[in-house]
């Protein structure tokens, strides 16, 4: 393999796929998307290129992810694109199952993660990551891989799901690769493509609260959490179109908040707003 891509749109194809790949002993990656493919889906199928005999990518629109009044029905879908990036990162096998065939009907089994799921994201996306872990819980089933890759962009997803393979003992390894930015510093995502000209320049509010805080933190020793809140939330001030939802600066590892920036810890500083229609979220992981 490695010079086609086979696309699977049923489960039955890609277990049977896959239960042969398995018995020949080769090692699988998976990355899970929503499409739209950008540079930031591409550096997760590299890693998994790196570390796997098989690669697989997972297309697949979550519709139980998305709240009522979200971007469902516009979520962009640039299908064949994705599968000629997709082949050109080296993918093996590009499952991109339809909503019928992931749920055909209605779904009384639900994956609920406690605790890192009720901050964040999670406060304003009330059923978001049970959506999230209910169709990785799904894809680790019908894809029983080694290794599964997910972006630091998107990183209390990825806390959620190490929660569920912990939990749940999925037999994966979870891997979270580094956030990919756009040339002037802002990170990629499927979204961006909703911005217009003007809304796409106020876009950049997030890279400079989080340089911000890191010049703080780094350069000026500022240990007090709420004196970094106060200037970031200055800086958002100054952008005219955009909607702060959170600022949140917590330990990493279990979204714990924190007054101060403690030694020896890695730090999350996270951050969501809304411009126009568009939410956007970018973090920082850092540790003094
Ligand atoms: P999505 O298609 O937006 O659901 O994202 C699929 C995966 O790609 C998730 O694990 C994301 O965290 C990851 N991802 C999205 N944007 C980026 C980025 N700019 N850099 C690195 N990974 C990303």
């Amino acid at each position: 393999m490695g010079h086609v891509v086979l696309i699977y749109n049923t489960i039955f194809e890609t277990r049977s796929e896959i239960r042969d790949i398995l018995l020949s002993g080769k090692t699988i990656g998976l990355v899970p998307t929503m499409g739209a493919l950008h540079r930031g889906h591409i550096s997760l199928l590299k890693k998994a290129r790196q570390e796997n005999d098989i690669v697989v990518l997972s297309i697949f629109i979550n519709p139980i992810q998305f709240s009522k009044g979200e971007d469902l029905d516009k979520y962009p879908q640039t299908f064949e694109e994705d599968c000629k990036l997709a082949l050109e990162a080296g993918t093996d096998i590009v499952f991109a199952p339809t909503s019928k065939e992931m749920y055909p009907d209605q779904l009384k089994t639900k994956v609920k993660v406690l605790g890192v799921t009720e901050y964040l994201c999670g406060e304003k996306r009330a059923n978001h990551f049970t959506g999230v872990t209910t169709v990785i819980a799904k894809f680790l089933n019908i894809v029983p891989c080694d290794n599964i890759y997910f972006g630091q962009k998107d990183y209390q997803q990825f806390l959620v799901v190490k929660q569920i393979i912990n939990d749940l003992n999925f037999p994966a390894e979870i891997v979270l690769c580094p956030i990919v930015r756009d040339y002037d510093g802002l990170a990629l995502s499927s979204r961006n493509r909703y911005l217009n000209k003007e809304e796409r320049q106020e876009a950049l509010c997030l890279k400079e609260a989080l340089d911000a805080a890191k010049d703080l933190i780094t350069a000026h020793k500022i240990r007090e959490v709420k004196e970094i809140e106060y200037t970031l939330i200055h800086i958002f001030e100054c952008y005219s179109l955009v909607k702060l939802e959170y600022i949140f600066i917590g330990i990493a590892d279990n979204l714990e908040p924190i007054t101060k920036i403690p030694e020896g810890r890695k730090v999350l500083i996270a951050l969501a707003v809304s411009i126009g229609e568009t939410r956007l979220i970018d973090n920082l992981l850092l540790q003094i």
